[in-house]
């Protein structure tokens, strides 16, 4: 995957801010931020999008809620409140075909999102 963006940070061929690194998944901050806290954990593994996801990555996607969850509490936002959210194709808002997942905390979030 050559191309794809995220694929040369887990390689670290680009710089990122990473918050959280273990064997599946990587957690790093957002380049153009949309709440104080704004990280986006994503598999090791290239997925490009939720439609491509398979029975055998079910434990996986579950482990990155489970990052989530924790990444929250020690940044101090799991109190307050935060949000998770995954874009799908372009009218979802993707713009990055590796699956990721955002993690969002730190002020009031709106909702619906726009
Ligand atoms: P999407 O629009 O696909 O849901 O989210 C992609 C996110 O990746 C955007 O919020 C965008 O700011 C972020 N992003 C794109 N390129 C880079 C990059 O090179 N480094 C980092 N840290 N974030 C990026
Ligand atoms: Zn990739």
């Amino acid at each position: 995957m050559e191309e794809c963006i995220f694929c040369k940070i887990v390689a670290g061929e680009i710089n990122s801010n990473i918050v959280y690194e273990d064997d599946k998944v990587i957690a790093f901050k957002d380049i153009n931020p949309e709440a104080p806290i704004h990280h986006l954990i994503i598999p090791k593994k290239h997925i490009p999008t939720l439609l491509d996801l398979q029975e055998d990555d079910k434990e996986l996607i579950g482990h990155i809620y489970l990052v989530a969850s924790k990444i929250a509490q020690d940044e101090g936002i799991a109190e307050d409140g935060f949000r998770v959210v995954s874009n799908c194709n372009e009218a979802g808002g993707q713009s990055v075909y590796h699956i990721h997942y955002h993690l969002l905390g730190g002020r009031n979030l709106q909702w619906p999102p726009g």
